[in-house]
Protein backbone atom coordinates (compact mmCIF):
# COMPACT_ATOMS: atom_id res chain seq x y z
CA UNK A 1 0.00 0.00 0.00
CA UNK A 2 1.33 3.30 -0.91
CA UNK A 3 1.22 5.06 2.78
CA UNK A 4 2.54 8.98 1.02
CA UNK A 5 0.29 11.67 2.80
CA UNK A 6 -2.07 13.54 0.57
CA UNK A 7 -1.91 17.11 2.21
CA UNK A 8 1.34 18.99 0.81
CA UNK A 9 4.01 20.37 2.93
CA UNK A 10 3.89 23.56 -0.08
CA UNK A 11 0.66 23.68 0.81
CA UNK A 12 1.54 25.98 4.22
CA UNK A 13 2.92 28.93 2.92
CA UNK A 14 -0.65 30.23 1.07
CA UNK A 15 -2.58 28.48 4.11
CA UNK A 16 -0.98 30.59 6.40
CA UNK A 17 -1.35 33.61 4.01
CA UNK A 18 -4.93 33.08 3.40
CA UNK A 19 -5.71 32.39 7.28
CA UNK A 20 -4.29 36.37 7.46
CA UNK A 21 -6.77 37.43 4.51
CA UNK A 22 -3.22 37.87 1.92
CA UNK A 23 -1.90 35.74 -0.89
CA UNK A 24 1.98 35.00 -1.58
CA UNK A 25 1.52 34.13 -5.21
CA UNK A 26 -0.09 32.63 -8.02
CA UNK A 27 2.92 29.89 -8.71
CA UNK A 28 2.22 28.74 -4.58
CA UNK A 29 0.71 25.48 -3.71
CA UNK A 30 -2.85 26.02 -3.09
CA UNK A 31 -4.06 26.60 0.66
CA UNK A 32 -5.43 23.43 2.22
CA UNK A 33 -9.10 23.88 2.45
CA UNK A 34 -10.22 22.31 5.75
CA UNK A 35 -7.65 24.71 7.84
CA UNK A 36 -9.07 27.58 6.05
CA UNK A 37 -13.15 25.93 7.03
CA UNK A 38 -11.99 25.54 10.72
CA UNK A 39 -10.47 28.89 10.79
CA UNK A 40 -14.06 30.50 9.17
CA UNK A 41 -15.50 28.48 12.16
CA UNK A 42 -13.27 29.79 14.81
CA UNK A 43 -13.33 33.44 13.50
CA UNK A 44 -16.85 33.82 12.33
CA UNK A 45 -15.70 34.67 8.55
CA UNK A 46 -13.18 37.00 9.74
CA UNK A 47 -9.03 36.12 9.63
CA UNK A 48 -6.99 35.89 11.87
CA UNK A 49 -4.09 38.99 12.58
CA UNK A 50 -1.79 37.12 14.85
CA UNK A 51 -0.33 33.81 13.73
CA UNK A 52 2.88 31.94 15.68
CA UNK A 53 3.97 28.95 13.55
CA UNK A 54 5.92 26.55 15.71
CA UNK A 55 8.77 24.74 13.70
CA UNK A 56 9.94 21.91 15.67
CA UNK A 57 12.76 19.48 13.51
CA UNK A 58 12.36 15.68 12.11
CA UNK A 59 9.14 15.06 14.05
CA UNK A 60 7.92 12.01 11.85
CA UNK A 61 4.21 11.05 11.75
CA UNK A 62 5.02 7.42 12.81
CA UNK A 63 6.58 9.05 16.12
CA UNK A 64 2.64 10.93 16.51
CA UNK A 65 1.27 6.90 16.29
CA UNK A 66 3.67 5.20 18.23
CA UNK A 67 4.57 7.84 20.91
CA UNK A 68 1.05 9.75 21.26
CA UNK A 69 1.44 10.22 24.72
CA UNK A 70 3.87 12.56 24.43
CA UNK A 71 2.13 14.65 21.92
CA UNK A 72 -0.09 15.77 24.62
CA UNK A 73 0.71 19.32 24.97
CA UNK A 74 -0.20 19.73 21.67
CA UNK A 75 -3.39 17.35 21.68
CA UNK A 76 -4.65 19.69 24.53
CA UNK A 77 -4.17 22.80 22.78
CA UNK A 78 -5.22 22.24 18.86
CA UNK A 79 -8.20 21.66 17.25
CA UNK A 80 -7.07 19.84 13.92
CA UNK A 81 -4.39 17.56 12.94
CA UNK A 82 -3.13 16.93 9.26
CA UNK A 83 -0.69 14.34 7.93
CA UNK A 84 1.48 16.13 5.79
CA UNK A 85 3.63 14.85 2.86
CA UNK A 86 7.38 16.36 2.92
CA UNK A 87 9.50 17.01 -0.23
CA UNK A 88 12.58 15.61 -1.31
CA UNK A 89 15.13 15.20 -0.29
CA UNK A 90 13.95 15.24 2.76
CA UNK A 91 16.21 17.27 4.26
CA UNK A 92 15.64 20.38 6.67
CA UNK A 93 16.63 23.65 4.40
CA UNK A 94 14.81 22.15 1.67
CA UNK A 95 11.62 21.32 3.08
CA UNK A 96 11.32 24.49 5.27
CA UNK A 97 12.03 26.26 1.85
CA UNK A 98 9.05 24.56 0.57
CA UNK A 99 6.79 25.66 3.47
CA UNK A 100 7.48 28.80 3.17
CA UNK A 101 7.47 29.74 -0.53
CA UNK A 102 4.81 27.39 -1.51
CA UNK A 103 7.28 25.68 -4.09
CA UNK A 104 8.93 22.18 -4.77
CA UNK A 105 12.35 22.16 -4.93
CA UNK A 106 13.21 22.49 -7.91
CA UNK A 107 11.16 26.15 -8.45
CA UNK A 108 13.36 27.03 -4.87
CA UNK A 109 15.95 26.16 -5.59
CA UNK A 110 17.28 24.10 -2.46
CA UNK A 111 17.62 21.06 -3.73
CA UNK A 112 20.47 19.69 -1.35
CA UNK A 113 21.59 20.54 2.18
CA UNK A 114 22.77 23.51 1.13
CA UNK A 115 21.21 26.97 3.23
CA UNK A 116 21.51 29.64 0.48
CA UNK A 117 19.14 33.07 0.89
CA UNK A 118 16.32 32.38 -1.17
CA UNK A 119 15.30 34.72 -3.56
CA UNK A 120 12.07 33.73 -4.94
CA UNK A 121 9.25 35.20 -3.04
CA UNK A 122 7.99 33.49 0.33
CA UNK A 123 5.25 33.95 2.89
CA UNK A 124 7.45 36.98 4.94
CA UNK A 125 7.45 38.86 1.64
CA UNK A 126 3.83 38.84 1.37
CA UNK A 127 3.63 39.50 4.98
CA UNK A 128 5.66 42.44 4.45
CA UNK A 129 3.94 43.81 1.79
CA UNK A 130 0.70 43.70 3.02
CA UNK A 131 2.04 45.81 5.72
CA UNK A 132 2.13 42.97 8.19
CA UNK A 133 4.82 42.87 10.94
CA UNK A 134 6.62 39.45 11.05
CA UNK A 135 9.39 37.92 13.06
CA UNK A 136 12.04 35.18 12.89
CA UNK A 137 13.50 33.24 15.88
CA UNK A 138 15.67 30.50 15.56
CA UNK A 139 19.06 29.46 16.30
CA UNK A 140 22.60 30.57 14.88
CA UNK A 141 23.46 28.90 11.49
CA UNK A 142 20.58 26.55 11.25
CA UNK A 143 18.26 26.88 8.25
CA UNK A 144 15.87 29.07 9.51
CA UNK A 145 18.28 31.37 10.57
CA UNK A 146 19.48 31.63 6.93
CA UNK A 147 17.27 31.13 3.47
CA UNK A 148 15.07 33.32 5.11
CA UNK A 149 17.49 36.66 5.46
CA UNK A 150 17.73 39.87 3.87
CA UNK A 151 13.63 40.73 4.79
CA UNK A 152 12.98 44.05 5.82
CA UNK A 153 11.99 42.13 9.01
CA UNK A 154 13.00 41.01 12.60
CA UNK A 155 15.34 38.21 13.44
CA UNK A 156 16.75 36.52 16.58
CA UNK A 157 18.91 34.27 16.74
CA UNK A 158 20.32 32.33 19.83
CA UNK A 159 22.78 29.34 20.80
CA UNK A 160 19.62 27.15 22.07
CA UNK A 161 15.93 26.15 21.45
CA UNK A 162 15.07 27.48 24.81
CA UNK A 163 16.28 30.84 24.58
CA UNK A 164 14.48 30.92 21.20
CA UNK A 165 11.52 29.68 22.93
CA UNK A 166 11.69 32.61 25.52
CA UNK A 167 12.57 35.30 23.44
CA UNK A 168 9.34 34.25 21.47
CA UNK A 169 6.89 34.13 24.21
CA UNK A 170 8.79 38.02 25.09
CA UNK A 171 7.91 38.97 21.79
CA UNK A 172 3.92 37.69 22.28
CA UNK A 173 3.99 39.54 25.50
CA UNK A 174 5.17 42.57 23.65
CA UNK A 175 2.66 42.33 20.89
CA UNK A 176 4.44 44.47 18.32
CA UNK A 177 4.54 41.59 15.53
CA UNK A 178 2.11 40.25 13.68
CA UNK A 179 3.78 36.85 12.73
CA UNK A 180 6.17 34.68 15.14
CA UNK A 181 8.22 31.74 13.65
CA UNK A 182 10.40 29.49 16.24
CA UNK A 183 12.73 27.06 15.43
CA UNK A 184 13.22 24.29 17.91
CA UNK A 185 16.48 21.68 16.34
CA UNK A 186 16.31 19.63 19.68
CA UNK A 187 14.49 16.85 18.56
CA UNK A 188 16.29 16.63 15.43
CA UNK A 189 19.88 16.93 17.52
CA UNK A 190 19.21 14.05 19.75
CA UNK A 191 18.14 11.99 17.27
CA UNK A 192 20.72 12.14 15.04
CA UNK A 193 23.27 11.32 18.08
CA UNK A 194 21.48 9.02 19.92
CA UNK A 195 18.80 7.15 17.30
CA UNK A 196 14.75 8.46 16.74
CA UNK A 197 13.81 6.15 19.91
CA UNK A 198 16.60 6.71 22.66
CA UNK A 199 15.86 8.53 25.70
CA UNK A 200 16.98 11.59 25.16
CA UNK A 201 15.41 12.49 21.53
CA UNK A 202 11.98 11.24 23.41
CA UNK A 203 12.68 13.49 25.74
CA UNK A 204 13.24 16.53 23.71
CA UNK A 205 10.21 15.31 21.32
CA UNK A 206 8.17 15.86 24.84
CA UNK A 207 9.82 19.33 25.66
CA UNK A 208 8.64 20.31 22.18
CA UNK A 209 4.91 19.29 23.22
CA UNK A 210 5.79 21.18 26.36
CA UNK A 211 6.79 24.34 24.38
CA UNK A 212 3.91 24.39 21.85
CA UNK A 213 1.55 24.37 25.11
CA UNK A 214 3.59 27.36 26.43
CA UNK A 215 3.05 29.14 23.79
CA UNK A 216 -0.77 28.24 23.75
CA UNK A 217 -0.33 29.99 27.16
CA UNK A 218 0.50 32.78 26.44
CA UNK A 219 -1.57 33.34 23.50
CA UNK A 220 -4.38 33.40 26.15
CA UNK A 221 -2.34 35.56 28.32
CA UNK A 222 -0.81 37.74 25.88
CA UNK A 223 -2.97 38.38 22.66
CA UNK A 224 -6.43 37.70 24.03
CA UNK A 225 -7.65 40.27 22.09
CA UNK A 226 -6.93 39.15 18.80
CA UNK A 227 -7.74 36.43 16.83
CA UNK A 228 -5.08 34.12 16.90
CA UNK A 229 -3.47 30.74 14.88
CA UNK A 230 -0.79 29.02 17.03
CA UNK A 231 0.38 25.92 14.37
CA UNK A 232 3.11 23.10 15.14
CA UNK A 233 4.93 22.55 11.70
CA UNK A 234 7.72 20.29 11.36
CA UNK A 235 10.03 20.09 8.30
CA UNK A 236 10.11 16.07 7.93
CA UNK A 237 10.47 12.46 9.85
CA UNK A 238 13.36 10.42 10.40
CA UNK A 239 14.27 7.18 10.52
CA UNK A 240 17.10 4.75 12.19
CA UNK A 241 19.63 3.41 10.47
CA UNK A 242 22.11 0.86 11.38
CA UNK A 243 24.69 1.55 14.39
CA UNK A 244 21.51 2.85 16.12
CA UNK A 245 21.98 6.57 15.08
CA UNK A 246 18.84 8.69 13.03
CA UNK A 247 18.74 9.90 9.35
CA UNK A 248 16.56 11.50 7.43
CA UNK A 249 16.83 12.73 3.96
CA UNK A 250 15.02 9.66 1.53
CA UNK A 251 11.86 8.69 -0.01
CA UNK A 252 10.39 6.86 2.10
CA UNK A 253 7.13 6.95 4.36
CA UNK A 254 9.30 7.67 7.94
CA UNK A 255 11.14 10.16 6.12
CA UNK A 256 8.71 12.11 4.09
CA UNK A 257 5.22 11.57 6.36
CA UNK A 258 4.98 13.98 8.87
CA UNK A 259 2.20 15.77 11.47
CA UNK A 260 0.74 19.02 11.30
CA UNK A 261 -1.25 20.60 14.58
CA UNK A 262 -3.78 24.32 14.23
CA UNK A 263 -5.30 25.72 16.65
CA UNK A 264 -7.44 28.55 16.07
CA UNK A 265 -8.37 31.57 19.29
CA UNK A 266 -11.01 33.93 18.73
CA UNK A 267 -10.79 37.22 20.69
CA UNK A 268 -12.13 37.03 24.36
ZN1 LIG B 1 15.08 19.14 9.69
Amino acid sequence: MNTANSVRITQTAETIAHLMGIEVSPACDRPIDVVLKKADKAFGGNKADRVLLYNPDAIALWLYQKYNWMFEGVMLNSELTLPVRSVMPSVTPVCFGSMYTGLVPQEHGIMAYEKPVLKCRCLFDALIDAGLKPAIVSTKGDSLSEIYLERDMDYFFFDTPDECNEKALELMKEDKHDVIMVYNANYDAEMHRWAPEGERPLEALQHNSRAFAAFADAIDKYWGEHRTVLAYLPDHGCHEIDGGLGSHGLDMPDDMNIVHFYSFRDKK
